[in-house]
Formats: structure tokens, sequence, C-alpha cells
């Protein structure tokens, strides 16, 4: 079984680490609540006027390195491939790539471990990936073929209006277990 793992708000916590940078570049300007996000794209829940700000933070130096890890996400992913399960991270950089991209193997070799950068799968169409399931936030992904895996989203509170299957770090044994991924005799506890 080959599990696709996206990065961005499924293991590395943008929705924390985006609103830390922007305080800490534009202390006078607040960032936008949780309760306010509801664009898949976080440039999009901010005022016309502020979007290159934005843009400028998530391409700056440190950003993609700094994100926290998602809570439980990186326990998770030792489990898995425990219980015999392919995992990648299947991720979709930044067109401005130059701080992106090395950064987001840095990130995992920090989070993961060094082997696991042998598991990063930098693409900008998912759907040309092969696996049995991707976890991903985005609510809709497409690409030039037809997707062979099924998506789960990963739950985020821009795509709660999304039908689908979901799950997040605190109830993923379940829900994968509901998509055939796991056995139902390998939940722990
Ligand atoms: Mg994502």
């Amino acid at each position: 079984m080959i599990l696709l793992l996206d990065q961005d708000n499924v293991l590395a916590d943008f929705e924390t680490g985006f609103p830390t940078a922007w305080i800490a570049r534009f202390p006078g300007i607040p960032p936008a609540a949780e309760a306010d996000r509801r664009s898949f794209q976080v440039r999009d829940d901010y005022p016309s006027h502020l979007r290159c700000e934005v843009d400028a933070i998530i391409s700056s130096p440190g950003f993609y390195r700094n994100l926290p890890v998602m809570q439980g996400a990186a326990e998770a992913v030792v489990e898995l491939l425990q219980k015999g399960i392919d995992v990648f991270i299947c991720t979709s950089p930044l067109s401005q790539y130059q701080n992106c991209v090395l950064e987001k193997y840095e990130w995992v070799e920090e989070h993961l471990g060094t082997e696991f950068t042998k598991r990063v799968i930098l693409t900008r169409d998912k759907a040309l990936v092969r696996g049995d399931i991707l976890v991903d936030d985005k609510p809709e992904i497409r690409g030039l073929a037809a997707p062979q895996w099924r998506h789960v989203l990963y739950d985020q509170p821009y795509n709660r209006r999304c039908p689908g299957p979901r799950m997040t770090w605190s109830n993923w044994r379940e829900a994968l277990v509901s998509q055939g991924l796991l056995l139902h005799e390998t939940i722990r506890g």
C-alpha cells in the first residue's frame, strides 16, 4: 500500500507558522484569524493590497524550514512505516522555488530523519503520481491524468464545506481503516 502525504498543513503546520511569521514582519497588522480562513491559498484571505506581503513572507529564507510539525504527525508516520505502509511525501513547491525546495527537504530531515528525505516527491501535478491514498488539505486536486489514488482531506478550517472522507492526526487510524489502507486489527489499543 502506498500512502502519499501532502507536506504543508498535513505534516508541516503552515496555519501556525504563517501568522507567526506575519506578526514578526508586520507587528501592527493582525494576521487573518483562524475563523476567517476560508481559502486554500492563504493570500486570498488577505485584502488585495497585502497579498504581495503574503507572497514575500512565504518565499523568504527560513519560512518553510521553520514551520512547526503538526501535532502527532511524526509519530504517525513512524507507526505507518512500522505497519508496512509505503509512506511518501507528495508536495508541490512554490513557483518561486529558490528557498522553498531546499527548505522542504531540510524540514523533512529535521522532523522525520535523513532517510525520509528519499521519500519526498516534488511535483506540481499530483495526479501523475501513483499511490493508494493521498492525504491532502487541498479541496480539489486535478492534473493531466485521472488520479489512481483516493483523496482523503486533511481537515482544515478552509476545507470544511468540502464533501468526502477526511482525517486528522487525532483520528488517522480509524480514517485509514475505513479507506481500506489499514486493517482494523492493526489499530493499537
Ligand atoms: Mg497542503
